[in-house]
């Protein structure tokens, strides 16, 4: 067991008690209270100390860590298609592991305990997740761009990826099925998917309304607006959704989010580079919309941190709306935690006995969190989310700002290998 004393914790000081992955106890002096033996307890200094829970990124592309900073300052059309889906052509399964292992140190080094993510060669994906022993829900991206032959081996791959992740009994790794988007997936596929979904019990995934563009695209094609498309064959219902962007929205879309189980992963920053938009989150927090935060890949952020994604989404849409009270402190801070694990099914997001030990201790001692009287408005505003302990299903996975398990220079060595591999590769 885990014991951590004197800590600030839900506002108050008190001590966690954490046994397996479970936090067992909240409370003031539980050596006491709970009569523990000191010989069966790991105990933890938590002064000067806050713990919260560990943040949940609803919506990443982990390996893209390897296109930080590769192409910026393009439109979204050109940036895919003559950057990134040229550079991910020369992707394999041992870079995508290399570039994994980084985006999941960085997380967790950002306090971001659990991520959903879509991408391919899922092998890597799951071998970097495991050896840094962060939570993870992951999909494989489906593409098949209107094409029967594609499609078949689209969905081959999903239900691959399904089948061995639930093979691995691993309870910190879950499947998702996640077709990219309307405009790059046929209704058949869209609809399998669903199907799958259903019959595998798991969350879809999916970007939805990220640009105008590919609304009009949409429209075009099926004479409806994404969402209403979506909804014409049921694909929202009987199953969780993670839709991400949902940056343009009509009010009958809204109303169509509002009635079906569909969570907004809301990526204020990605959004901005790729001057997608400003997402109407005021509106659909007044529609009682459950409203999460992603990060994007690295591509378009340019990077994993999500406490800049909790700042952001309370800055913009204050100034987009000229009104200083909507996105409080708080709500974006829920947003990060609650909101994200509600949507992804995961008894975490809050610090409550009972529910997994998926907890971020950062060391107050530092001049942007001073006064720590306000402690909770500086983790959002003043934060610059360097974090110095974390722990995932009850083990300690970043101690002291370093990685338990893993050699970090190791990983930078790899990352930097598999990003000339990369380079070299698309020059051929
Ligand atoms: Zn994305």
């Amino acid at each position: 067991m885990i014991l951590i004393q004197d800590a600030t914790i839900n506002n108050k000081v008190q001590d966690i008690l954490i046994e397996k992955n479970k936090i067992k106890k909240i409370g003031k002096n539980l050596i006491q209270k709970e009569n523990l033996n000191k010989k069966d307890l790991k105990i933890i200094d938590g002064k000067n100390k806050i713990i919260i829970p560990g943040l949940v990124n609803t919506h990443t592309h982990t390996p893209m860590t390897l296109f930080r900073g590769v192409a910026d300052d393009l439109p979204l059309m050109d940036w895919l298609n003559n950057y990134i889906w040229k550079m991910e052509a020369n992707l394999n399964e041992e870079i995508v592991y290399n570039a994994t292992m980084l985006g999941c140190m960085e997380m967790i080094k950002s306090g971001t305990t659990t991520f959903n993510d879509m991408y391919f060669y899922m092998n890597g994906i799951i071998r970097g997740v495991q050896e840094t022993g962060i939570r993870a829900y992951l999909g494989y991206g489906m593409i098949d761009l209107f094409d029967e032959e594609k499609r078949e081996n689209e969905l081959k791959e999903t239900v691959n990826t399904v089948e061995n992740i639930q093979k691995l009994n691993n309870p910190k790794i879950n499947p998702t099925v996640s077709p990219h988007a309307p405009y790059t997936c046929s209704m058949e596929l869209l609809q399998e998917s669903h199907n799958l979904a259903k019959k595998y019990n798991v969350p879809l995934h999916i970007h939805l309304n990220e640009t105008i563009d590919e609304i009009k695209t949409v429209e075009e094609m099926t004479n409806k607006r994404p969402f209403e498309y979506l909804d014409s064959f049921g694909f929202f219902n009987g199953v969780k959704v993670i839709s991400a962007h949902n940056v343009h929205l009509s009010d009958k879309e809204i109303e169509i989010i509002k009635n079906k189980n569909i969570a907004i992963s809301h990526n204020p920053i990605s959004n901005l580079k790729l001057a997608s938009g400003i997402a109407p989150i005021p509106k659909l927090m007044e529609n009682t919309v459950l409203i999460t935060l992603g990060t994007d890949g690295c591509g378009s952020n340019n990077n994993l941190n999500l406490f800049e994604e909790i700042k952001m989404a309370s800055l913009i849409h204050k100034g987009n709306s000229l009104n200083p009270t909507v996105v409080s402190a708080s709500q974006s801070f829920e947003f990060a935690t609650k909101n994200g694990a509600k949507a992804l099914g995961l008894n975490a997001g809050e610090l409550v006995e009972g529910a997994l030990a998926d907890v971020v201790i950062i060391d107050i001692n530092k001049p942007y969190l001073i006064p720590n009287e306000n402690i909770y408005s500086h983790l959002v505003y003043s934060f610059n989310g360097v974090v110095d302990m974390v722990i995932i299903d009850g083990e300690i996975v970043l101690n002291d700002g370093k990685m338990v398990n893993i050699n970090e220079e190791k990983v930078y060595e790899n990352a930097e290998k598999s990003y000339n591999k990369l380079l070299n590769n698309s020059d051929e």
